[in-house]
């Protein structure tokens, strides 16, 4: 049985418990992140706290414990529930009190909990053959850039594409594609750019996004910023995904219309085997 960590103590899966009035629980007033682990070590790290703290920031949402507390929780869970490869997922929310609207922070103690789960993240059907995209308007609240747990679009979005024979969708805003529904959304024009849209309250700052940004710089490579529609998607040369727990993920497929002859491309690769190695490098 796994051990979860919740407000301080570690505990066996079936007895972490929070209240039924957790703010989380009423009005989804939580913040999370979710880190992967490879070979025992987490991926990017200080990244993930940094924007814990400018979630919290954005909410006016108090942490409670410092980042070197976090880091020990993370490593401690990862130890005890031996995650060779998965995810460490951290969710922080305002804390329990009786329902109202209204709430004084400073009358709050968060509510924070962590919890492990081991999977293969790079031997993945995915990673291997690709995935299919379809795309559903964006009609999720006013600050994606928030990492809330307000999550229900998003997952409902997701059951579309599997109704719909696909594997994930990319949202639409405005004309323009803004994410995907867990991950960010890039394409590999013909000409050989690699695109993604620049950040704004529209999307999350995805920590993938900025890695491969930075890692792509290094390479002489640089992510172009600008806004690209689905029509401009689907007649790219390549598309991909980013996220923590897919790294990236090749897209086959858009909308039924297919991309790179179905497979995933040689850019994608590139990228994904260039993120794999530079974050390694950089384990915690
Ligand atoms: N966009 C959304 C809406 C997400 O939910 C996520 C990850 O959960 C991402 C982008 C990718 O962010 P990251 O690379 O930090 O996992």
């Amino acid at each position: 049985m796994r051990t979860v960590y919740v407000n301080g103590n570690y505990v066996p899966e079936d007895e972490a418990k929070v209240s039924v009035f957790d703010r989380g629980f009423l009005f989804a007033d939580g913040i999370y992140e979710v880190a992967s682990v490879l070979g025992g070590k987490l991926i990017d790290f200080p990244a993930h706290i940094a924007r814990l703290h400018r979630s919290a920031g954005e909410l006016g949402m108090r942490i409670d414990v410092t980042d070197e507390d976090l880091l020990a929780i993370h490593r401690e869970l990862v130890s005890r529930n031996n995650v060779e490869e998965g995810v460490v997922y951290l969710q922080m929310t305002r804390g329990a009190i009786d329902r109202d609207f209204l709430f004084d922070t400073d009358k709050l103690t968060p509510t924070l909990v962590l919890f492990t789960q081991s999977r293969p993240l790079i031997d993945t059907a995915v990673a291997k053959n690709g995935m299919k995209i379809v795309s559903i308007p964006d009609l999720r609240w006013g600050r994606c850039d928030i990492k809330t747990v307000q999550l229900l679009y998003p997952s409902l979005g997701k059951m579309e594409a599997k109704a719909r024979g696909a594997d994930d969708a990319w949202m639409v805003r405005d004309g323009v594609v803004t994410e995907g529904t867990s991950n960010n959304a890039f394409i590999v024009t013909k000409n050989g750019a690699i695109v993604t849209r620049p950040l704004s309250h529209a999307i999350l700052p995805g920590i993938t996004r900025a890695a491969l940004m930075a890692y792509s710089e290094a390479n002489g490579t640089s992510i172009e910023e600008r806004e690209f529609t689905i029509e401009e998607a689907k007649d790219a040369a390549e598309a991909f995904i980013s996220s923590a727990s897919v790294f990236v993920g090749p897209v086959i497929s858009i909308d039924g219309v297919e991309l790179s002859g179905g497979k995933p491309g040689p850019v994608t690769l590139g990228l994904r085997k260039t993120y794999i190695e530079e974050s390694l490098k950089r384990a915690l």
